[in-house]
């Protein structure tokens, strides 16, 4: 990919060196680039592009919890109490003639700090014209709403829109706006308004489909009734991508089992959960996390009663 500046230069360095973001934030400047090294799985190329981030207060994330429990479990990692920044991941799949993306981001009417996306293609070198596949794990806007560009068309004109059926059904029913809290109502409505943009390009994913040849969908409900993930298999290895089955490097691996107030049904959540990271452990294949640190790549050790994200 060709270096365009020496600014573009300097920062893609620092970045490398994994000063980058630490100085840019305290700029106030966000880096324009993150990319990951490509992991090879055979005839597959998987690398991830950083769509940017978000800003979640912790009261979200864990509705449920003390100010003192949070505090024993953030401290030790030097972690903000009051508020998390996860990274927005999209990994990006390349294979003989097809590029794939996995999620699409928020676009620009989420949070300011995410949306970045097109300019990480661009840096890339990828025209969204070239993009002939998004697979998606759900429909919250941080993983859908970039699916259209300032003109409310699809933003990749040629490509196949893969969503999970249960997804589809349940964004789509007449119910749903009606049941769906108040907080919440504009992720109906965004997906919705997507969705029927995107109509046209659509096709379902069930459960254990091959939707790629090499790339399994694997049910991972409970976050939306519909999540799902994907294993993307090459050579002798394979990768989970895990959408946000997994969403956060210390509650979802220090207590999977405390409710997550991101998940549609905690219940559900935590068993997804806890049965993925008792899968990953024992396995010891990489995971791909949407919001997970290192470009969401890792894998999953076990830490006494619990586990933990090892980057890398
Ligand atoms: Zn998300």
């Amino acid at each position: 990919m060709a270096i365009t500046s020496p600014d573009q230069l300097s920062r893609r360095t620092l970045l490398k060196t994994g000063l980058g973001l630490g100085v840019a934030a305290f700029a106030g400047i966000r880096p324009s680039f993150a990319m990951s090294d490509p992991i090879k799985l055979g005839a597959n190329e998987v690398t991830v592009i950083s769509d940017g981030n978000l800003s979640l207060p912790m009261n979200f994330l864990l509705p449920d919890r003390s100010a003192e429990e949070i505090e024993a479990l953030f401290k030790p990692h030097g972690l903000p109490t009051d508020a998390a920044t996860p990274d927005c991941n999209i990994t990006v799949l390349r294979q003989d003639d097809r590029l794939v993306l996995f999620d699409a981001g928020a676009g620009a009417n989420f949070q300011s700090s995410a949306g970045e996306l097109l300019s990480g293609l661009d840096d890339a070198g990828i025209d969204p014209a070239d993009v002939t596949d998004v697979v998606f794990t759900h429909a919250h806007p941080d993983h859908l709403w970039g699916i259209l560009d300032d003109f409310d068309d699809v933003l990749y004109s040629e490509a196949t829109l893969w969503v999970p059926q249960a997804e589809w059904d349940y964004w789509r029913a007449d119910d749903t706006l009606a049941k769906t809290p108040e907080a919440r109502k504009s992720f109906v409505v965004g997906a919705q308004s997507r969705f029927e943009t995107m109509e046209d390009q659509v096709q379902m994913i069930k459960p254990g489909m091959e939707v790629i040849p090499g790339v399994e969908a694997v049910d991972t409900s409970g976050h939306t009734p519909g999540h799902m993930s994907f294993l993307i298999h090459g050579g002798s290895e394979s990768v989970l991508v895990v959408g946000d089955a997994i969403t956060n490097s210390v509650i979802s691996f220090e207590k999977p089992e405390w409710n997550s107030g991101s998940d549609q049904d905690p219940q559900k959540g935590i068993e997804t959960r806890k049965a993925l990271l008792d899968r990953l452990a024992t396995d010891q294949s990489r995971l791909i996390g949407f919001h997970l640190p290192n470009m969401g790549i890792g894998r999953v050790e076990r830490s006494g009663a619990a586990y933990r994200f090892v980057a890398g």
